[in-house]
């Protein structure tokens, strides 16, 4: 739905005004403008706000929106003189690596070998920067990775900050336009990924809205790989309001891109982390499936298009998407930066929430996903391990069967594959691995990781605030960030990785992709599925039609199709899976998980699971906890009100 400029600039005025009549005399307004779902203050004075916490947390409650303070970029000093600035100001010794000037915000944050010096006794040599150069410094330790990917996401936002900047201006005018609808009805549409793993994808829709959540692709099938996006509810694309993304696996969020070449032009909402790994995800996709040939459903312009539209929330953020919708993300304890999206629709109307993937366990890196919303009528909810005999080992099991698995292979004078996802078991693995060596449990052996493992590693460390308690205590406090472990080996060339493969060194290999549908770990298995003192260890979820999964059922001659040619590889390498590691919940942490709801929803629907697995789990919960539950096929829709 448009709207004229005119009617934004209206609402503007009189947002102006309330905002004027709520805060002290003797504060200015330079003006008031939307950014996508914030109502943002100019002023020359943003010290005054900031001092005074209580008028921006009253104005919030009075006008019901989420308000930002910014300075006036008349008071900002040209970024090339401001950095000459602080250099002038901040002590040598300081080791200033630099400076990245967000003018969203008016802050600059300031990477730095010795924080304390830019900050200053009492915080006096920040003050002198900002009255010097207008903007806000913030000052982070220049990180222990560096992520080129960030540092592109980065750059790139600022150079297209000016269309961005329009952009939001669009989203904002739309989000606080009058609602016009006067029926009242909510329903969602499986678009995908429903009796299946793969392609997840919902439409919520209200009379007033449509928001799409998730937009998958099904990696493990070359017919079916993409929701049904050309059905009349959703096409043409650009009747979408917005698009929702609980996290960056491809399964959730690989065919985003294609929204924009299909028409699409509104915002995206995800974590911080979310709209990092995400782009590094569609990325790898692409060059993976052009490498082999495959059909590649969009270009790298497409991922800086949904880039550009993405606007980022934290967890726990209330935030208006829509004139009837507010979202609210919460930790999934998934993934680095995943998501449950709870919807509030209307003036308290309806609360539905999406789980997206969930872990309803404390792992070694991420706080158990969150079961507690202020309300809540209805559960969307994954059943990846949702069978009747799904239950998956502790996880001190599952790390001593991997320790054994690997020392075994060690000592035979092998090799271990482990494909992993480049986002979650990789570094989860990582960690188990860096503990039991550090504590003698295991032998010191390179670990290589190849793929984008290490990309995906450094946006872990850039986002510690998304890590648990436990690992931030580890990284921050006793100055050990497992991460930076030099057990760990960069293989970052074919030629490298033809080394590793040929060398009678025993070693740990971890390679993308994690169903072996692609990416290194082909060559690595290829290399080494003769040997039987190698072992290949499965620690990740395997998807039916995956190789990976015919090998986990115990194939023992594999076609490979490789530069166009198919050929026939014997696997006589030891074949193990271990259980206990998935980011997934099993049955019984998915059943605590909707028991200790709170408050319980009335109704629940199913989906992320084979078939079987999403009708056992139905049945269980009926038994169980007698609520309405529902198994929806793609393309049906459920009205719940
Ligand atoms: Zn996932
Ligand atoms: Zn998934």
């Amino acid at each position: 739905m448009g709207v004229a400029p005119d009617v934004g600039s209206d609402i503007l005025k009189d947002l102006k005004k309330r905002v004027e009549e709520g805060i002290p005399s003797g504060i200015s307004v330079s003006f008031v403008e939307f950014e996508g779902p914030e109502l943002v203050i100019y002023t020359e004075e943003p010290k005054k706000f900031a001092d005074n916490g209580d008028i921006i947390r009253n104005l919030a409650k009075d006008l019901r929106k989420r308000i930002v303070v910014r300075p006036d970029p008349k008071v900002l000093v040209d970024p090339e003189k401001a950095i000459e600035e602080i250099k002038r100001i901040v002590p040598e010794e300081g080791g200033i690596n630099d400076a990245y000037f967000d003018p969203d915000t008016g802050e600059v944050l300031i990477e730095a070998d010795k924080p304390g010096l830019v900050i200053g006794k009492y915080g006096e040599t920040l003050r002198e920067i900002s009255r010097n150069i207008g903007w806000t410094p913030k000052v982070v330790r220049a990180p222990p990775l560096p992520s080129s990917m960030i540092k592109n996401i980065r750059s790139y936002l600022r150079a297209e900050k000016d269309s961005r900047k329009e952009f939001l201006r669009r989203v904002g005018q739309k989000i606080h336009r009058e609602p016009t609808a006067r029926d009242q009805w909510i329903r969602v549409t499986a678009l995908g990924g429903c009796r299946e793993v793969g392609r997840s994808s919902f439409l919520l829709s209200t009379p007033e809205t449509r928001i799409l959540i998730d937009c998958g692709v099904n990696v493990s099938s070359d017919n079916n790989i993409s929701p049904y996006l050309y059905i009349p509810e959703v096409s043409p694309i650009d009747q979408i309001d917005a698009v929702v993304l609980t996290h960056a696996h491809l399964d959730h969020a690989g065919l985003v891109p294609l929204l924009f070449k299909y028409g699409y032009d509104g915002p995206i909402y995800a974590t911080p982390p979310t709209r990092d790994l995400m782009v590094l995800l569609q990325l790898d996709y692409i060059d993976i499936a052009s490498k082999e040939g495959s059909k590649i459903p969009y270009n790298s312009a497409m991922v800086r298009e949904a880039l550009k539209h993405t606007i980022v929330l934290n967890y726990g953020e209330v935030t208006d998407i829509a004139p009837d919708v507010k979202l609210t993300l919460h930790n999934a304890g998934h993934i680095l930066g995943s998501a449950v999206a709870h919807f509030h629709i209307g003036q308290g109307m309806y609360n539905i929430a999406f789980t997206g993937d969930i872990k309803y366990e404390r792992t070694l890196l991420f706080d158990p996903t969150v079961n507690t919303f202020p309300r809540l009528e209805a559960l969307v909810i994954e059943a990846t391990y949702g069978g009747n005999r799904d239950f998956q080992p502790s996880r001190s099991e599952a790390e001593s069967k991997l320790q054994s698995t690997i020392k075994k292979t060690i000592e035979r004078g092998g090799k271990v594959i482990i494909p992993a996802f480049a986002v979650g078991r990789s570094q989860e693995v990582m960690i188990v691995l860096e503990n039991a060596v550090r504590k003698g449990a295991l032998d010191p052996v390179p670990v290589y990781l190849d793929g984008m493992i290490l990309e995906a590693t450094a946006i872990h460390t850039a986002y510690p605030e998304y890590l648990n308690q436990n690992l931030r205590n580890l990284i921050f406090h006793k100055g050990l960030n497992p991460f930076l472990s030099d057990l760990f080996i960069q293989v970052d060339s074919v030629s490298k990785r033809q080394e590793v493969i040929q060398s009678e060194e025993s070693c740990v290999i971890l390679a993308t992709s994690g169903m072996l549908n692609g990416g290194p770990v082909m060559e690595y298995l290829r290399g080494l599925c003769h040997d039987e003192r190698n072992t290949l260890i499965f620690v990740g979820y395997q998807a039916e039609g995956t190789l990976g999964r015919r090998i986990q059922k115990g194939w023992k001659e594999i076609p490979f199709s490789r530069e166009g040619r198919t050929e026939t590889i014997k696997i006589r390498l030891e074949v193990v899976t271990i259980d206990g590691f998935s980011g997934h919940s099993d049955r019984n942490q998915l059943l605590n998980y909707v028991r200790r709801m709170r408050p319980q929803p009335s109704k629940i629907l199913i989906n992320h699971g084979e078939e079987r697995k999403c009708l056992e789990f139905a049945n269980t919960l009926r038994k169980k906890i007698r609520r309405e539950v529902v198994v929806p096929k793609n393309l049906e829709t459920v009205r719940l009100l």
